[in-house]
């Protein structure tokens, strides 16, 4: 069956008018035209022209839960009730922070903001406070959020555009970021050889999300995390996509290795905006009004989204949503492998957890690696896949996600498009 997809085309047309490519977030501006969403429950979302999608793209990572999951909903609409927005603290906040605080032993403080860009852009800020220093390290192909120091060789749509620069961001602002490629010790070493006493931090993905998933070889992090010690560099795990996602504690509970900072959102937000950046408390300190790094927010703290986070922790915890998810990521894996091997192609299936993807070429280690993939190719094979009623984020370098709402029957239907497209 052909998708129709008219009144999206329409509505598109009208919104380039109003709003620049169309859309509120670049990402989302798939040519010749995005579908428009009506309505999201579960595992499905249904556009404009009424055609519904098995969905593995859920809002980039957020709704580990499906879309609409009843217990979220209730909880925000109970939060609704008593109204959402103060301007003054609640005891909702201090609950979530307590609970973070306890999953996570790199975090004893946190603050909430309403977005990973802010939560990266204010631990960065912070960092800078505590050391004394002005330059970080980030990894080429990293996304950390759309502020102007780190939008330089960024991933997302920063990559999918072939935008991975920023105009309107002076040099200036961006002398102080330098770069290294993901996987590479060595050239870690080099950078702190060279500026030592001058970097503030290193922010990395522990999974490179937004180009990927790009996963770290052994040993990679444990090494990271040495050599940010031995340099007193604060080193910043941005687990905005990860968190709550690879396992309770994210990506550091995962692969055992704890950084000074942790950056989230996402997941915590339960599809509510959100962000936390958190750490050590002599580091946290450093945030006013305790101390004198300055950041704040009218939304941050949002009550619908801490109520969101906490009851998204419970249901992450009462249903032990990580081992299930991340087994059926495996055997998803697996079947697609066959099916890539079986097809006798030249790509690659990578992933970790309730993370995949298809590289259209070899394995990726590194962003450099990553662009030499097949992306026009991939852009031709995520249209398949949409009239094959699938939706996948689209481009080459961006990861699928699984939730708790994909049943049995969609993962046969994707991996059935999968073999019928692939061909
Ligand atoms: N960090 C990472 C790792 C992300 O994936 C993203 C968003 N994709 C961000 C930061 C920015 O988050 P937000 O879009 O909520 O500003």
């Amino acid at each position: 069956m052909l998708v129709e997809l008219t009144r999206s085309e329409k509505l598109y047309e009208k919104a380039r008018k109003l709003i620049p490519g169309g859309v509120s977030s670049p990402v989302r501006a798939i040519k010749p035209f995005p579908f428009y969403t009506v309505s999201a429950s579960g595992s499905k979302i249904t556009d404009a022209d009424g055609n519904g999608y098995i969905d593995f793209c859920l809002a980039y990572g957020p709704n580990i839960l499906g879309h609409a999951n009843p217990k979220i909903k209730q909880t925000i609409i109970e939060q609704l009730d008593k109204g959402w927005l103060y301007g003054t603290p609640t005891e909702l906040e201090i609950k979530l922070a307590e609970r973070i605080a306890g999953i996570y032993p790199s975090i004893d403080m946190v603050r909430f903001v309403s977005t990973g860009t802010e939560a990266t852009m204010s631990a960065l800020r912070v960092a800078r406070g505590f050391t004394g220093r002005n330059k970080f390290i980030k990894i080429e192909g990293g996304f950390h959020g759309a502020h102007d120091a780190v939008l330089v060789k960024a991933g997302s749509g920063a990559t999918t555009l072939g935008k991975p620069d920023s105009l309107g961001v002076p040099e200036d602002f961006t002398r102080n970021t330098l770069q290294v490629p993901f996987n590479d010790i060595e050239a870690l070493i080099e950078v702190m050889e060279k500026y030592g006493k001058d970097i503030a931090a290193f922010i990395l993905e522990p999974v490179m999300g937004n180009v990927g998933p790009i996963l770290p070889d052994e040993g990679y992090l444990q090494e990271v995390r040495k050599i940010t010690e031995e340099n007193d560099v604060v080193l910043i795990f941005d687990e905005v996509i990860t968190g709550f996602r690879m396992a309770m504690g994210g990506a550091q509970e995962y692969y055992g290795v704890t950084p000074d900072m942790t950056t989230l959102g996402k997941i915590i937000g339960g599809g509510m905006p959100i962000g936390v950046f958190g750490g050590k408390r002599e580091i946290m300190e450093m945030v006013a009004p305790s101390g004198g790094v300055y950041q704040a927010g009218t939304y941050s703290g949002s009550p619908t989204s801490v109520a969101a986070g906490i009851t998204v922790l419970d249901i992450l915890e009462e249903e032990n949503v990580h081992k299930k998810l991340n087994a059926t990521g495996d055997k998803l894996r697996a079947g697609i492998t066959d099916i890539v091997e079986d097809l006798g192609l030249n790509y690659n299936v990578c992933g970790v957890s309730s993370m995949f993807k298809v590289f259209f070429g070899d394995r990726p280690r590194n962003y450099q690696e990553v662009l030499r993939c097949d992306k026009e190719g991939y852009l031709k094979f995520f249209f398949r896949m949409l009239e094959s009623s699938i939706f996948l984020p689209p481009s080459q370098f961006e990861t699928n996600f699984l939730c708790t709402a994909h049943s049995e029957e969609d993962l046969e239907r994707l991996l059935a498009a999968y073999q019928a497209n692939l061909k």
